[in-house]
């Protein structure tokens, strides 16, 4: 490494994200300290520092000491770290934290979007609904994350109770997709402009929240997997982006309809860390240090979220390759708390695996 090139990172944040970046800094040997509190799970791992992350003076101070700061979350006060060195930069945190610029830049990248309005009012509801149609979707354009924040309107009765629940904050009205599958594509593009692809990934949520992504997409085709690399270069290059980006898509016949973007490394590509040749943690790092990207070269592998519960590490020897991330945070209903990862070819024991941390189903 050069003496010019960037060797500390700061996180803002100090979540699993924050931990499996942390974990691949030690492969690059390079140093990393976590916003955060001391409880946060990256402490297992990384120098976490409690910090205020909504106090300008404290974040500076925390990022004072390193030569790029980066970010776990998008949900971030945007003047709070606009004069840090970031990556990625502001302007691509701030598209991706408001749904509504989100959509209207996905579109300026000639990218296509479920219908959508804006909605700041009852009134706009109602407009909105008249143009669009039930089923519809009501989202906050702020902090919605896992299914937090957004209501299904299915009829004139569900307006103001939709707009009341949600806090009556700006919101965008979607129409509901009927979509055949979900997928995301995952993209690292690196300080000298050099932008690395990984495979796209199928991926299954329930009430909102990913439970489980797989490698490859059954349905993909060359022609779909290039129209996704050629939507991510478009946004990674007008965004002058530095780092990892995450767009999740709508499949419809055939055809990709951005549903949301992510600044950041993504739930749906925890599957790199065993399966690609280059985790999504390490080029992220990469990319933000201006190394030479690693090969995303990858083979087939299904991740399963643990949601709510962790299953015990004797629970998962039961299977013969599975490999169990346990984020180390209090069990709460809901709450992502670990991983698993399997080889695309385990079949059976994937399918018992789904079923076992998901028994609703
Ligand atoms: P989001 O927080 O926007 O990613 O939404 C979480 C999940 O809700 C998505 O992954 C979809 O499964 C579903 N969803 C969100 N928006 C739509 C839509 N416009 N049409 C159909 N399903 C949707």
């Amino acid at each position: 490494m050069s003496e010019t090139q960037p060797s500390r990172i700061a996180i803002l944040g100090a979540g699993q994200l924050a931990l499996m970046l942390a974990e691949a800094a030690k492969t690059l040997l390079v140093e990393v300290s976590c916003a955060g509190q001391e409880s946060d799970c990256a402490s297992r791992v990384a120098k976490v520092i409690t910090v205020d992350l909504e106090d300008a003076s404290e974040v500076a101070n925390f990022a004072k000491s390193s030569d790029v700061v980066t970010i776990e979350t998008e949900n971030i006060d945007i003047s709070i770290v606009e004069g840090l060195p970031l990556a990625p930069n502001a302007r691509a945190i701030g598209i991706a934290q408001d749904r509504l610029a989100e959509k209207l830049f996905l579109q300026s990248c000639g990218i296509s979007c479920a219908p959508f309005r804006s909605v700041d009012s009852v009134q706009d509801l109602r407009s909105a609904v008249q143009e669009l149609g039930f089923p519809a979707i009501l989202k906050t354009r702020r902090m919605g994350y896992d299914g937090k924040g957004q209501k299904r309107i299915y009829s004139d009765g569900d307006l103001d109770g939709a707009f009341e629940d949600l806090g009556k904050v700006p919101c965008v009205l979607e129409g509901v997709v009927r979509f055949d599958a979900e997928v995301s594509l995952i993209a690292a593009r690196s300080r000298t402009g050099e932008i690395v692809f990984y495979p796209l990934i199928e991926n299954v949520h329930r009430e909102g929240i990913l439970r489980r992504s797989t490698v490859p997409f059954a349905g993909v085709t060359n022609a779909m997997q290039s129209q996704a690399e050629g939507y991510l270069k478009r946004t990674l290059e007008e965004l002058e982006y530095v780092g990892v980006l995450a767009v999740e898509f709508f499949v419809v016949g055939g055809k990709l309809v951005a549903n949301e973007m992510a600044p950041r490394v993504h739930n749906s590509g925890h599957w790199t860390i065993e399966g690609s040749k280059t985790s999504q943690f390490e080029n992220h790092l990469r990319a933000i240090l201006g190394m030479k990207l690693g090969s995303t070269d990858s083979v087939p592998t299904v991740m399963l979220n643990c949601i709510g519960k962790m299953p015990s590490a004797a629970e998962t020897a039961t299977t013969p390759a599975v490999w169990r991330h346990d984020y180390g945070k209090t069990a709460r209903p809901g709450r992502k708390v670990g991983h698993l990862t399997l080889p695309g070819s385990q079949h059976e024991a994937i399918e018992r695996w789904y079923l076992l941390l998901n028994p609703e189903e």
